[in-house]
Parts: structure tokens; sequence; C-alpha cells
């Protein structure tokens, strides 16, 4: 007997972007751990810096944005 795995592995999250307040929706694939990646927002055109952290203890993903824009000289 075998027994395929439903655990939903992918999240959609809805972000708004921190440069312009567009909305948009992520596929956040959570089987890989810890991500830590940039998206570009589909209607600025700008950087958003993506953390995901996931809580295994707690079975919970944190998400954090932010823009970055402190980094730029
Ligand atoms: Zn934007």
């Amino acid at each position: 007997m075998s027994q395929e795995s439903t655990l939903q592995k992918i999240k959609n999250m809805r972000i708004s972007c921190p440069h312009c307040g567009h909305h948009l929706h992520l596929s956040l694939d959570t089987s890989g751990g810890d991500q830590d990646y940039y998206e570009e927002c589909p209607s600025c055109c700008n950087d958003i810096h993506l953390n995901m952290h996931i809580d295994e203890y707690h079975q919970k993903i944190q998400l954090a944005i932010d823009s970055d824009d402190e980094q730029v000289f």
C-alpha cells in the first residue's frame, strides 16, 4: 500500500510591493527550507527582497519583505 503525500509544499502568499504597493501573488516552495531571494515587481520593476524562514517547530512560515532602499548609494 503506497501513500501519496498530500502535504502542501507550495504556499501561495499575497504580498504588496514595498515600493509602489502593488499586490502580487507568490508561490513559495517550502520544501527547500529557508530562502532569501529577489523578486521583480511587475508594476514598478523594482527589486523586492524576500526572506522566507520556515519555523518547523511551529509549522509556520515567516516572510520578511523589504525594499533594500537603504543600501542604494
Ligand atoms: Zn512595485
